[in-house]
């Protein structure tokens, strides 16, 4: 288990090696040396008091400059490359659920090859939308072992952030998420997978079984509240508590009970894209 100030560390470090993080800390650099040379060349201030209040801010001018550097970067790209396409994760009502958060890139993959000056090992990944990224072999090492632990942030590129997990590889474009982040993400995505699994095969077994006309009839009271309880009163697939609904799994008009074991809340959204789905 990793403490807090090493993940935090460990979050910045990945970022300031990538060539935005570089240009970064230049400017960091950079912004010192004007504060400092200010204040040498002004009698009223002292140079000691410069070099104090630049290391007290350190932290705030390296991640105000990470931030320069990256709307640089956006406008360089814009004159030199044209304006990339602005890649949105997911319909804005959709920015809850975890495959518009993080999605699977299959072709992305790390190979290795034999150049450079030296022709030495090197290491690269590639991934959808982005350009090879030199990987450190010594670092890859390290990673090769992590990856199964925990998530591992493998390189970054524009608004892309790209992540390995066991054997599969992501994106997402929030820089903000951490290696507990996209694990707890992949942890809901394989849930949500198995439950689709479960209800296709509640789908078929359904739709083989002899139809019966019956009268709908009201889920009742003590059914309705053991179903609220079990879903923590939040619609299951969103976690949005707006306009909830009572939802058939198996639907009523094929054979579904009006059980707990049938019943899920659904908000009307998620209910009404799930009828489209049926
Ligand atoms: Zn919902």
């Amino acid at each position: 288990m990793k403490r807090p100030l090493d993940r935090l560390l460990g979050g910045w470090w990945a970022r300031a090696k990538t060539t935005r993080g570089i240009w970064a800390t230049v400017c960091t650099a950079g912004v010192g040396a004007l504060m400092i040379s200010s204040a040498a060349s002004d009698p009223h201030n002292s140079v000691a008091a410069a070099v104090g209040g630049y290391l007290i801010l350190f932290a705030a001018i390296w991640w105000a400059s990470w931030w320069f550097a990256g709307r640089c970067a956006r406008m360089w790209n814009g004159l030199v490359l044209g304006t990339p396409p602005d890649v949105k994760v997911g319909r804005p009502w959709q920015q809850g659920g975890t495959r518009q958060q993080l999605r699977e890139d299959a072709n992305a993959r790390i190979f290795h090859d034999r150049g450079g000056i030296l022709i030495r090992k090197r290491a690269w990944f590639i991934a959808t939308g982005a350009p090879p990224f030199r990987l450190d072999r010594a670092r890859l090492a390290r990673w090769e072992g992590e990856r199964f632990e925990s998530p591992v942030l493998v390189a970054a590129f524009r608004d892309r952030y790209f992540w390995w997990s066991d054997d599969a590889f992501y994106w997402t474009n929030r820089a903000e998420l951490g290696a507990a982040d996209v694990k707890a993400l992949l942890f809901a995505r394989e849930r949500q997978r198995e439950r689709e699994l479960e209800h296709a095969h509640a789908v078929m077994a359904a739709a083989s079984a002899p139809v019966v006309r019956r009268k709908r009839e009201p889920i009742p009271r003590d059914v309705r509240q053991a179903v609220w309880r079990r879903d923590e009163g939040r619609c299951i697939e969103c976690a949005g508590d707006f306009d909830l609904q009572y939802d058939h799994v198996i639907p009523f008009s094929m054979g579904g009970a009006a059980t707990v074991e049938n019943l899920q809340l659904l908000c009307a959204r998620c209910n009404q894209a799930k009828g489209g789905r049926l």
